[in-house]
């Protein structure tokens, strides 16, 4: 058969549209009934008859499914059978777990890997529960966030599940949005005429702000445990992703295949459906780069994002053939269509074909964003899981770091103008001015004025664009970068270290199988279960109690290679069956059969709980920044000037002085009026009022040139009319908020207390994965007059500063507490800390799931120890002992201030976390026992001196430790005049250099003093 024109294909996925998008409405609402709480109480240990799966029928009138998607229906291709459809849209619901063939098989296959996977556990399910008092939604990283039975969401009222159940009503009867459809055949559906208004329509179904996307994540689909960790949206959108990935390739079906229609109403897909995951990445860090002045980047930012939205629009929407599954600032990855059958080794034809035109699309838009560099786009294997994704991101990555990594011609360089300078921000177009160097190409250009745009419009949510309102009172600045260490979470390697439940509570609560005593010995649980693994290798026998006991599907297979497959190879990054001898088969079917599952709900869960875990920081952040005791921290004025020789160009940049201190001024567009655009507490007294500035003359001149003018101002007043959402702003420019990093800039003088925050946050929320998952902080401060390009790169180079591999921390000593387990921990370099790692669950049992260490100790010694099949062995927290071993991912901090550009590169070495909180808790003991600023300065000097006098070529102290402590202690007590426990703890922190950093910060950086 000769392959299907790429055209074919793209017509069908285009003519069936309508049909994919509201398959993909039938995935995010097929578990909808679990948003109630009648299905939480019941899950809770109360007697119910309310079926979640059978909601509608219970709703007065039914909920009609069938009338509300008869214009889906009537546009089904005539040619997958009509026995392969439903009989009713409700079943979707009520059969979502089951195993059909048809349509409904592929929604069961989607359900079965999003959520299916982890609830085959038939004689566990009773101990695993939450009861009533306690249904906890968790975070993936098992910080219990919400009772919610004790504190509901509003979507567990009565009024919260009308609200839903009428929102669910308004989606899907989407032929009252468009055309009547029934007037229509499937065939003349016409593409262009309105995919446009199914962007609107599924916008406004589950869209950022959406009520379905806010109801179902803030409920649970899974309440027993360790699964309440993913909440209902995660598993419903996932699901309906790979659903309608799975619906469009059956749609190709026909044209792939003639025998495929036959096939399509009779097989069972649910266990053999794989998908593509479609990855496109931009160079984005060589675009920030480059930005000069931050307008630049901010402005390169809005055309990144475009080109994202429309690459997502064109997969998502306008070939409705998957849906977005991963974003950051460069790279999104798509579920992508798919194989329902096992596939064949090679990648089919079609499908390069399929990429080939996609990419070009992807390049259109690239072009018309104007963009210097191409995009990367790539197609995965098919899989069953996310656990690839990582793999193409980093491939995407890769590709990328090349700035142009194939063939590339510039947009707008035909077009624009043919001579002038090189422009100095693209560094590639002509800009068109052989006078003026500093001038940008018109496409930078407009870019520039981009955020200033929609600042002006009042679309920033308050927050400013302008270096001047963020700078303090000193005139300073904090380039803050916050990242959390993700990537081992999204490959699934550290969720390596999480249990689905312990081998010992297992046997605990399953004492007898099948009316036999559990064979497994609870004394050494997992020696003795991988041991009985290996030992039933040899035959494949589907009543074995033990593995049909823990896995419901094991007696459903035949023999042991298949069930490896699904066990094993479907769920990690797992050599195959044929790579491996027994004891390693037995190790992994252990491993697996109790690990946490990197399920593509929960990797899901990962990425975008990282990024709210930022977006809740950067709430806090607003609020602390614009704490002040002067009230015109936050607000701006417009000032109407005469001035003579000013050429009010609209919203030319003007600087200027008054009292002594500088003022920024924007023109407003046809007006004689002026907006301050600077710190106003720098120039008012709290109790001042604006008329203060009335009659003042202001010196002023323009941004890029020499010119100065003398000005008047005649009248004051707040912003109004147009600019009234620009009376008050927050002193903070958010420059990056994605899972993987977070970059603002603050006012320096406010820096501090926000690490203060992201760190006691972190502490509170991560603080069972505080070994695998740390937070890594850094903070640039600098003065207003430091180039934008220049402490980005600063940034850089102190983000590369914080990476670090793992380390080995000893354990010193365990203090077992009622809740918790208190670790005295020695690091690398040979000092003490402490950690605190919670051990109970809220509803006062033990939690056997999270708080597990990698360990050095190659033995499985505790009853709960448990080994990675390639040999990695983790150990209950509770279980450490002295001596014990340990491998952390490090927690780290850095700060940095940069006079100027050209101290880019003097990134000090980070230093541990918990170290920052020393330091600012030195810092308040100094400021308490210093007599005086000059004494601080002077022990400053004093103690810089004596390093450096006292140390050798190489940078280490040449004196004993005896003498140089005894050295300190004398020089503080002399300069500070402090004696006894002050002075023991002020000797510590000069000794392990946090008395040094707790000076150099605060008195250089901040200019802060006793
Ligand atoms: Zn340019």
């Amino acid at each position: 058969m000769s392959a299907p024109r790429i055209e074919d294909l793209i017509k069908a996925l285009r003519q069936y549209r309508p049909v994919l998008l509201a398959m993909e409405a039938i995935g995010w609402f097929h578990m909808a009934g679990k948003a109630r709480l009648e299905f939480l109480r019941g899950q809770g240990g109360e007697k119910s008859d309310y079926n979640e799966r059978e909601w509608h029928k219970q709703e007065t009138p039914p909920f009609a499914w069938d009338d509300l998607l008869k214009w889906a229906n009537s546009l089904f291709p005539s040619h997958l059978p009509q026995t392969a459809r439903p009989k009713s849209f409700a079943e979707f619901t009520e059969k979502h777990h089951g195993n059909d063939p048809g349509l409904l098989g592929l929604l069961q296959a989607a359900h079965g890997v999003v959520s299916g996977a982890e609830k085959n556990l038939p004689g566990s399910g009773n101990y695993l529960k939450q009861l009533i008092p306690h249904i906890w939604l968790s975070s993936p990283w098992g910080y219990p966030k919400r009772n919610l039975l004790a504190d509901p969401p509003e979507i567990l009222s009565h009024q919260g599940w009308k609200c839903l159940v009428d929102e669910i009503r308004r989606v899907l009867s989407a032929e009252k949005v468009f055309k009547d459809p029934s007037t229509r055949g499937a065939g003349d559906v016409d593409p262009s005429l309105d995919w446009r208004a199914w962007l609107d329509w599924r916008e406004s179904a589950i869209g950022k702000d959406s009520f379905i996307r806010r109801a179902f994540l803030s409920t649970l689909a899974e309440t027993r445990l360790p699964n309440n960790d993913v909440t209902l949206w995660d598993q419903s959108y996932v699901a309906a992703a790979l659903f309608k990935s799975a619906v469009a390739r059956a749609l190709l079906g026909a044209l792939l295949d003639p025998s495929f229609e036959k096939s399509f109403e009779k097989k069972r897909f649910k266990s053999t459906t794989q998908w593509y995951l479609l990855t496109v990445a931009l160079g984005t860090d060589h675009y920030e780069a480059r930005a000069i002045k931050i307008s630049d980047w901010t402005g390169m930012q809005g055309a990144i994002e475009e080109f994202f939205r429309r690459v997502s629009e064109l997969v998502e929407v306008n070939l409705a053939a998957g849906s977005l599954l991963y974003k950051d600032s460069a790279v999104a990855v798509f579920s992508f269509l798919g194989e329902l059958d096992q596939p064949s080794p090679d990648t089919p034809e079609w499908i390069t074909g399929l990429l080939g035109w996609i990419t070009d699309q992807i390049e259109n838009l690239a072009k018309a964003q104007k963009l210097e560099y191409p995009p990367f786009v790539g197609l995965s294997g098919p899989t069953r899981s996310l656990v690839p994704m990582v793999r193409e991101w980093r491939r995407a990555k890769e590709a990328v770091s090349i700035p142009i990594h194939r063939p590339w011609d510039i947009p707008e360089s035909e077009s624009g103008p043919s001579q002038g300078h090189v422009c100095p921000v693209c560094r590639l177009r002509p800009n068109g001015d052989p006078t003026d160097k500093g001038k940008p190409c018109p496409v930078c250009l407009q870019r520039r004025h981009r955020r200033l745009d929609e600042w002006l419009r009042g679309y920033l949510d308050n927050n400013t664009i302008w270096f001047e309102e963020v700078a303090d009172q000193n005139g300073r600045l904090a380039l803050l970068t916050l990242s959390l260490d993700l990537e081992g979470w999204l490959n699934g390697e550290r969720v390596d270290s999480l249990r689905t439940q312990a081998i010992p509570e297992w046997v605990r609560f399953n004492p007898l199988l099948d009316g036999q005593p559990n064979p497994i010995d609870r004394q050494k649980a997992y020696e003795s279960l991988t041991d009985y693994i290996g030992k039933q290798l040899n035959a494949y026998n589907r009543s074995d109690p033990v593995l049909s006991n823990l896995q419901e599907g094991f007696k459903y297979e035949s023999s042991w290679e298949p069930f490896f497959k699904k066990i094993v190879e479907d769920r990690a990054q797992a050599p195959s069956w044929d790579d491996l001898n027994d004891d390693q088969r037995a190790a992994w079917i252990a491993h697996q059969l109790f690990r946490k599952l990197p399920s593509p709900g929960r990797v899901y869960r990962f990425w975008r709980e990282a990024e709210d875990f930022f977006h809740e920081l950067l709430g806090k952040f607003r609020q602390l920044v614009a704490r002040s005791s002067n009230p015109w921290r936050v607000q701006r004025l417009v000032l109407e000037l005469e001035a003579n020789g000013i050429s009010r160009t609209d919203l030319e940049l003007y600087n200027g002085r008054w009292r002594g201190k500088p003022l920024s001024l924007l023109h407003l567009p046809n007006s004689k009026s002026f907006l301050t655009t600077s710190n106003l507490a720098r120039l008012l007294r709290p109790e001042e009022a604006e008329k203060a500035l009335v009659g003042q003359r202001i010196e002023l001149w323009m941004d890029d040139s020499q010119a100065r003018f003398s000005a008047t101002v005649v009248a004051v007043r707040r912003p109004d009319r147009d600019y009234a959402r620009l009376g008050v702003y927050h002193p903070v420019i958010p420059l990056e908020l994605s899972p993987l990093r977070f970059r603002l800039l603050v006012p320096l003088e406010a820096a501090s207390e926000c690490v203060d925050l992201a760190v006691s946050l972190w502490q509170e929320r991560f603080s069972r994965v505080w070994d695998r998952l740390p937070l890594r902080v850094g903070v640039v401060g600098f003065p207003r007059s430091v180039a934008f390009q220049g402490v980005i790169e600063g940034a850089r180079n102190l983000e590369e500063a914080l990476q670090g591999g793992e380390e080995s921390w000893t354990v010193k000593d365990v203090f077992p507490e009622k809740g918790f387990v208190a670790l005295l921990l020695q690091r690398e370099d040979g000092r003490l800390t402490q950690r605190v790692v919670p051990t109970l669950l809220p509803d006062g049992r033990e939690d056997v799931f999270y708080p597990y260490v990698a360990v050095e100790d190659p033995k499985v010694r505790h009853p709960r120890d448990f080994r990675h099949p390639e040999g990695q062995v983790y150990r209950h927290v509770a279980d450490l002992r002295l001596g014990d071993s340990i491998r952390v991912a490090p927690a780290r901090a850095l700060t940095f201030f940069m006079e100027s550009t050209a101290e880019r590169f003097e990134v000090p070495s980070p230093r541990y976390l918990e170290e920052w909180s020393r330091m600012r808790e030195v810092w308040a003991l100094l400021q308490r026992v210093a007599p005086s600023q000059a004494a601080l300065q002077r022990l400053r000097s004093e103690m810089a001196r004596l390093e450096a006098d006292w140390s050798n070529p190489e940078g280490r102290l040449a004196a004993s430790s005896e003498l140089w402590r005894a050295t300190l202690k004398a020089l503080i007590a002399e300069v500070l005049e402090v004696r006894g426990g002050f002075l023991e703890a002020l000797v510590e922190a000069a000794l392990e250099g946090t008395l040094q950093w707790a000076m150099d910060w605060h008195m250089t950086a901040l200019k802060e003093g006793a």
